[in-house]
């Protein structure tokens, strides 16, 4: 069951428990902002009914970046098929590359995230591999501000991080900021397609816009404070300088990741540390 928790000032955040992913409501004046939309028609169903448990008003739809677990709910939740009422085609607003990644390779993607949960969890990667993908029809590139029944909210795509085409959502009248997987809280940052070398500066950029109170969400796990941002910009500052260090000297990426301080997230931690080390020597490597 999805249940959303008021946060800050009508903003709610629900948690999806297979992969643990928050998604967040903003309530305005008749009109609403869902930020990512679960893994799969079903979850999204269920996430239907929890938003009208706490609005009927029509939904802005934003997708933090382009992975299952924020985007793979749009088609249901942008038709607005779940709990019985008229049916909608809300706007799905999303960063350039996220949404051409969704576009032009949704499907080769739907099925390589199947194949790879498929040995974990047959129930879950069924669902995945039959949604329907509804790629975003609004482009953000820089920074697009919207109203959100009278709230101002700015969509915000700082840099290249977790992915190309990140983008954070900031609402300033509940100082807060919805951060995507750029933070990643109880987990190590997912590095699969991420871009570690840039991401630092990127996670810099987004400092620099907190307040000394502002609450951020991230991808996935509790809310957090401006602090724990700050500590994870340095903890990737590092890994990016060791990865900097052990391409000069052509380190073996399983024994480069075993220096970064994302072991202490033990098997998991070591593997989103080496898939960085190879993303970031590929980073390195590009002209
Ligand atoms: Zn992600």
């Amino acid at each position: 069951m999805i249940t959303f928790t008021e946060v800050a000032d009508r903003v709610f955040v629900a948690v999806e428990l297979v992969v643990n992913v928050n998604v967040t409501l903003v309530n305005g004046d008749g009109r609403a902002m869902l930020v990512d939309t679960l893994s799969h028609d079903g979850q999204a169903r269920e996430l239907l009914t929890a938003i009208r448990s706490v609005t009927p008003a029509p939904l802005i739809v934003v997708n933090t970046h382009h992975h299952y677990d924020h985007a793979f709910g749009n088609a249901v939740v942008a038709a607005g098929t779940g709990g019985g009422e008229p049916p909608q085609d809300a706007p799905v607003w999303a960063h350039e590359e996220a949404a051409a990644l969704l576009r032009d390779k949704g499907t080769v993607l739907q099925r390589q995230w199947y194949e790879e949960i498929l040995a974990q969890d047959l129930e879950f990667a069924d669902a995945l591999g039959l949604c329907v993908i509804r790629p975003p029809d609004s482009i953000v590139h820089d920074e697009v501000s919207l109203d959100v029944g009278g709230r101002p909210v700015t969509l915000r795509h700082l840099g290249r991080g977790h992915t190309a085409g990140d983008l954070i959502v900031e609402v300033p009248d509940a100082d807060l900021v919805v951060a995507g997987d750029l933070v990643e809280e109880g987990a190590p940052p997912g590095f699969s397609d991420a871009y570690p070398m840039a991401w630092p500066d990127t996670l810099a950029g987004l400092v620099a816009r907190l307040g000394p109170q502002t609450k951020v969400v991230p991808g996935h796990g509790a809310v957090v404070s401006p602090e724990f941002v700050r500590a994870q910009h340095d903890e990737l500052s590092k890994l990016s300088w060791l990865i900097r260090e052990a391409h000069g000297d052509g380190g073996d990426p399983l024994k480069v990741a075993a220096r970064s301080s994302l072991t202490r997230f033990g098997e998991r931690g070591v593997k989103e540390a080496r898939l960085a080390v190879l993303r970031g020597y590929e980073e390195l490597e590009q002209p």
